[in-house]
């Protein structure tokens, strides 16, 4: 079944994502801040709309893939914002990773005026979202999300129920904590080994089939040289942002300090990206943290 389908923001994940969307046969009308941004998804076969909610008329569906909190707020909520616009019983994706109780008050809101929204974070980075086998983590109702199954499934290959409406976000925030944490650790590892004369290459290796084995060492090593086709491999071009890891690190914080959980590990690596992100690099990939460790040689 083709669907009328509105795409707010195509950065670095929703722009591949709206393409899946539209290979697998929607009609897509999309809005973003930046006319570069724009002007691919139209030559992807996108109709560019000149703002959010001229998007969003007569759409069935709805998908948002902003920065953070702030932004889908500002995008969703008061008096200039979507849901005074958005059609009731339209079926709202907000793919962004934002605070648990920011997606529980827009959910709250779209609710009250009878529009159906879930929180629908996502893992598998830029590669995932290109080749259309992203991971939803999904907090809402039963059967909107049986409703958005279609669409999430043009855009991804695995997709779970966290709970209630905020539960997919706050199992991104587990989840990017522990990649947060890992990056940093294999960064220090691979450090560790090279100022102690390893190859980085062989020790990565070694570590890809030993106990220390990660999703950084297998599809994403932070070492330049190593692997190809990752951010390392271009100066840290794309990929995952240190400034959105920071910002995750940051959510993992907040969520930590009202549960009155123990998370120093989380704690610690943000601290660590905050003072990457100080140094000029929070438009870089996360995995130039290496950068911390581990200064090329000057020639
Ligand atoms: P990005 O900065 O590349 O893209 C965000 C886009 O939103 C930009 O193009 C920006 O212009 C647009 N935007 C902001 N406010 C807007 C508004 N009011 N109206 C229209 N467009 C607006 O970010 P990204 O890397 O695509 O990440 C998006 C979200 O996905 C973030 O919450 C991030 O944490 C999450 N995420 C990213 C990755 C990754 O690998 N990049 C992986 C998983 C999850």
């Amino acid at each position: 079944m083709s669907s009328t389908i509105a795409f707010i923001g195509l950065g670095h994940m929703g722009g591949p994502m709206a393409q899946n969307l539209i290979k697998a046969g929607h009609t897509l009308t999309v809005f973003d801040l930046v006319p570069a941004a724009l002007q691919a998804a139209t030559d992807a076969g996108a109709r560019a709309a000149a703002s959010a909610a001229e998007a969003v008329a007569g759409a069935d569906v709805v998908v948002s893939m902003l920065p953070a909190s702030r932004h889908v707020e500002g995008l969703y909520l008061g008096d200039e914002g979507l849901l005074a616009t958005i059609a009731q019983g339209t079926l709202v994706l907000e793919c962004s990773t934002i605070a648990p109780a920011s997606a529980r008050k827009v959910s709250q809101a779209a609710a009250q005026r009878g529009i159906r929204m879930i929180d629908a974070p996502v893992s598998g980075g830029t590669g995932g979202a290109i080749a259309g086998t992203l991971t939803f983590i999904v907090g809402g109702a039963d059967a909107d999300l049986a409703a958005a199954m279609p669409y999430l499934q043009a855009m991804g290959k695995n997709i779970f129920h966290a709970g209630a409406a905020g539960a997919g976000q706050v199992a991104k925030i587990c989840n990017n904590m522990l990649l947060g944490i890992q990056m940093a650790g294999t960064a220090e590892a691979l450090a560790l080994g090279v100022a102690n004369g390893l190859d980085p290459k062989t020790l990565s290796d070694i570590i890809a089939k030993s106990s220390g084995r990660n999703w950084a060492t297998e599809l994403y090593n932070p070492w330049p040289g190593v692997m190809e086709g990752v951010p390392a491999a271009k100066d840290y071009d794309g990929g995952f942002g240190v400034d959105l890891m920071l910002k995750d690190l940051g959510l993992a914080a907040e969520a930590s300090m009202q549960a009155r959980a123990t998370t120093p590990l989380g704690e610690l690596a943000r601290n660590l990206y905050a003072l990457h992100s100080t140094q000029g690099h929070g438009q870089l990939d996360f995995s130039s943290i290496l950068k911390l460790y581990h200064q090329p040689p000057r020639h």
